[in-house]
């Protein structure tokens, strides 16, 4: 009680990530996880990043504290890449990317730069459950836009906006965590215009672009953006380690200078020696066939699940859309409690997977949602954990 009554109002918002929870049943002799949105272990390029270890500690320097803004060969590297994989339309200059510890620190960077309590963040329905968390710790209002095939729908954004003062649209446009969707190039062009006639930032979070296994995603919005205000951040977790922490946010001249400001007073910057490497890694010529062979392995994995379910999960009424890259199959079935089913598959039954409740911003919709990674698993491991969910199932109702 004594501790708890010193906390401030952003302390007693914080919330647990109910994510954890099913990691923890993942984690559990003999359990077969579809629950971790992680990469494969296997798909790590270990030698390159040995390499690069090796490579950066030939300059000293980079055990020095470091530039609070980043690596500056591994920014300058980012901005011409960010060309070359149509990321962006033109150089975005080196002197606008902020190297980040990922994605997560970058929302929680634009999180603390721009909202304060009260103000109203729009998101996807569903949406990724830590980056509501971060906004939801600064106070804010939810406000969800449904997605349809094309992406998020645009009758409810322009309603959204035109009701009251937004802060910001949070977007996760390709191969979305959960759902799996990507929001395709007129359905982005109408946004983008939306935002421009209510003048409101749009903040595009990209962590799985570089793994689609059909073809490549729709330019992103902010290629496409001209005047309208566009926050882009990108990771190296699910194209090199999630456990590195490395990614990068692009930034207007002003918002990067607060942002290096914001930064310096929790971080005094990100380990050089890690970005260093990270830039030996990316700047060898094989990193494209590395990109290739991550789709290739994804795409067997995805192409397994896509089996399995349809031999042991269809019959029994769940339906799941087959995802064109990323990691994750999204679905339902009619009258299914995700939650419920989630922890029961998983106590009795071994299988970890995350109920779709956690990634609805507003409490009670899409219970009957279940997300499952084809990450971590292989074919053997796929089919033998669908069986058994099919098995949980049978018995869960
Ligand atoms: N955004 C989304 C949509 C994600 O799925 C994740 C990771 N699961 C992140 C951000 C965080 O990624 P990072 O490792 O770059 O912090």
């Amino acid at each position: 009680m004594f501790w708890e009554s010193l906390l401030n109002a952003r302390a007693h918002r914080l919330q647990p990530s109910g994510i954890q929870e099913m990691m923890v049943y993942a984690s559990r002799p003999g359990a077969i996880s579809f629950a971790a949105g992680q990469p494969s272990e296997d798909l790590y390029p270990i030698e390159e990043i040995t390499h690069g270890f090796e490579e950066a500690m030939k300059d000293t320097s980079v055990l020095a504290y470091p530039y609070t803004e980043g690596d500056s060969m591994l920014r300058q590297w980012i901005s011409n890449w960010m060309v070359e994989e149509g990321l962006a339309s033109s150089v975005p200059g080196s002197e606008r990317i902020l190297l980040t510890t990922g994605s997560q620190e970058g929302l929680n960077i634009i999180s603390q730069l721009f909202l304060k309590d009260g103000d109203v963040v729009v998101v996807e329905n569903p949406s990724y459950p830590e980056a509501m968390l971060t906004f939801g710790k600064e106070g804010v209002r939810f406000v969800t836009v449904s997605m349809d095939e094309e992406g998020p729908v645009v009758s409810e954004l322009e309603a959204a906006l035109a009701k009251e003062k937004v802060a910001f649209f949070y977007t996760i446009p390709t191969f979305q965590n959960p759902s799996g969707h990507s929001t395709s190039l007129a359905r982005k062009k109408e946004i983008l215009s939306l935002l421009k006639k209510y003048n409101v930032v749009l903040v595009e979070d990209e962590p799985y672009r570089q793994l689609w296994f059909d073809e490549k995603p729709a330019k992103t919005y902010f290629s496409l953006a001209k005047e309208e205000p566009v926050l882009y951040l990108g990771s190296f977790s699910k194209i090199i380690a999630p456990g590195l922490r490395c990614g990068w946010m692009v930034l207007p001249p002003i918002i990067m200078e607060k942002a290096v400001q914001l930064r310096l007073t929790f971080e005094l910057g990100v380990s050089a020696l890690l970005q260093r490497m990270i830039f030996y890694v990316v700047s060898r010529r094989n990193f494209e066939a590395h990109l290739s062979h991550l789709r290739h392995e994804y795409r067997e994995r995805r192409d397994a699940m896509a089996e399995a379910i349809s031999k042991h999960l269809a019959p029994l009424g769940f339906s799941f859309p087959t995802p064109k890259g990323g990691f994750f199959f999204w679905g339902s079935r009619d009258g299914l409690n995700g939650t419920d089913f989630a922890r029961f598959a998983a106590k009795n039954f071994g299988v970890a997977l995350i109920p779709g409740e956690i990634f609805f911003a507003l409490p009670q919709k899409g219970q009957n949602f279940v997300r499952f990674s084809f990450a971590k698993v292989d074919r053997e491991e796929t089919n033998k954990g669908m069986e058994r969910l099919a098995k949980a199932f049978r018995e869960f109702c």
